[in-house]
């Protein structure tokens, strides 16, 4: 199994590398940001917690996220050949979990690509995104809420994993096929686990 962690700010491109990781390598995505937009839209109980956390730019209790985490690991993405992990872990008691569950699946995380993208550029990426994506969280003064609680309690986690010596960085501003190329590049050489089904 190919555990990958896309890791970066707001705006750095997480959706739009997962979905080319996912269609290229055939793995599994689970986005976090996904899993609790869908339960607000469904008016779920945890929609409703969640959205208190949201609409102010902040981070969902690691508790609750954690157990979404595992549930999907152990049901919908029990067969898949791998998962790219999109929006999560965002804490170090996050990271410390998802080590644990994995391990105790006989798994770890491969690799962790880390797009690196200006902030200027994000806030502009977001505002833009904004424009069309119907998210109540890509307003500005939502956004400089998101970006100060990813400095503060998601970015160490860079420090996380270089530590655990799986973090590969990549440049994440330009064209959106050769940042892609670089992240391919990068899993193929640090995993050697798997190869894309095919190159563009
Ligand atoms: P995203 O779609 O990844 O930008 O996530 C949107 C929002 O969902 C975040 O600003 C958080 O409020 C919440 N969220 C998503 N993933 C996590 C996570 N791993 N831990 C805590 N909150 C999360």
């Amino acid at each position: 199994m190919l555990n990958l962690i896309l890791f970066g700010a707001p705006g750095s491109g997480k959706g739009t590398q997962s979905a080319k990781l996912i269609d290229q390598f055939g793995l599994f995505h689970i986005s976090t940001g996904e899993v609790l937009r869908d339960h607000i839209a469904r008016g779920t109980e945890l929609g409703k917690i969640a959205n208190t956390y949201i609409s102010k730019g902040n981070l969902i209790p690691d508790d609750l996220i954690i157990d979404i985490i595992e549930h999907v690991i152990d049901n919908e993405a029990k067969d898949s050949k791998g998962v790219v992990f999109d929006g999560f872990p965002r804490t170090i008691p996050q990271a410390e979990a998802l080590k644990t569950l994995l391990e105790k699946r006989g798994h770890k995380v491969d690799a962790v690509i880390g797009l690196e993208v200006p902030e200027e550029e994000l806030i502009e990426r977001l505002l833009l995104r904004g424009k069309d994506s119907g998210r109540a969280d890509d307003n500005l003064d939502v956004i400089r809420q998101r970006l100060e609680v990813y400095h503060n309690q998601t970015h160490p986690l860079k420090d996380f994993y270089i530590t655990e010596g799986n973090y590969l960085p990549v440049e994440g501003s330009g064209n959106v096929d050769d940042i892609f190329n670089s992240i391919a590049e990068g899993i193929e050489k640090a995993t050697g686990k798997i190869r894309r089904s095919h190159k563009k």
